[in-house]
């Protein structure tokens, strides 16, 4: 059994201040469309987004499922959404809730890369580096946080705690 941590490890008040500064970066770049990988990131993209609102700024949705209900990667990538995506010659910013192993992420470029963008950048909330197994850095980092399995803010567990505005760590509950 898991429980939630008794206080957030990063409160919906820095969340937000790191997205403000995140976006003045970000906007600059003029990226064509935002990928955003669900459903982990669902809420990461959508405040993001309004942070660069432009008009012909685009989102198309991709998935990329590994993980089943436990907190160890099964280590097998299905992506779907594929068909719908327009992205040749466009600039694209991938973005993700978490950069752990790297796998994901890195797999998911290679896969976009096959479609002939023009650039492919990456973004990620949280960014575990003591986790890689692939060598891979994210252009743009919301936070690095060390080795806990985290949750909330898009992020679950088993499909649980999305829906918080914080992220939490997940703990052994020995009770
Ligand atoms: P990677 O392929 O880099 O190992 O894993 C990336 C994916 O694993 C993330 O998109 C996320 O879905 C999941 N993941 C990795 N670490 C965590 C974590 O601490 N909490 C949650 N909820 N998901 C994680
Ligand atoms: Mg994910």
């Amino acid at each position: 059994m898991y429980k939630m941590s008794s206080k957030p490890l990063i409160s919906a008040k820095e969340i937000e201040e790191r997205l403000d500064s995140l976006a003045a970066e970000i906007k600059p770049c003029g990226f064509d469309v935002v990928v955003p990988l669900l459903s982990g990131s669902f809420i990461f993209a959508a405040d993001l987004c309004r942070r660069i609102a432009s008009p012909e700024l685009q989102v198309s949705f991709i998935r990329a499922s590994s993980y089943g209900n436990s907190t160890q990667s099964s280590g097998q990538l299905q992506i779907s959404g594929l068909e719908k995506l327009d992205i040749k010659g466009k600039k694209i910013l991938l973005v993700d809730d978490i950069l752990d192993t790297g796998i994901t992420l890195s797999k998911v470029r290679e896969t976009l890369k096959a479609c002939g963008p023009s650039e492919i950048r990456t973004c990620v909330l949280l960014d575990k580096s003591a986790r890689r197994t692939v060598e891979f850095n994210a252009d743009f980092v919301g936070f690095s946080i060390e080795n806990k399995f985290v949750v909330g803010y898009g992020l679950d567990y088993a499909e649980n705690y999305r829906t918080y505005p914080e992220i939490w760590t997940l703990e052994e509950d020995y009770g």
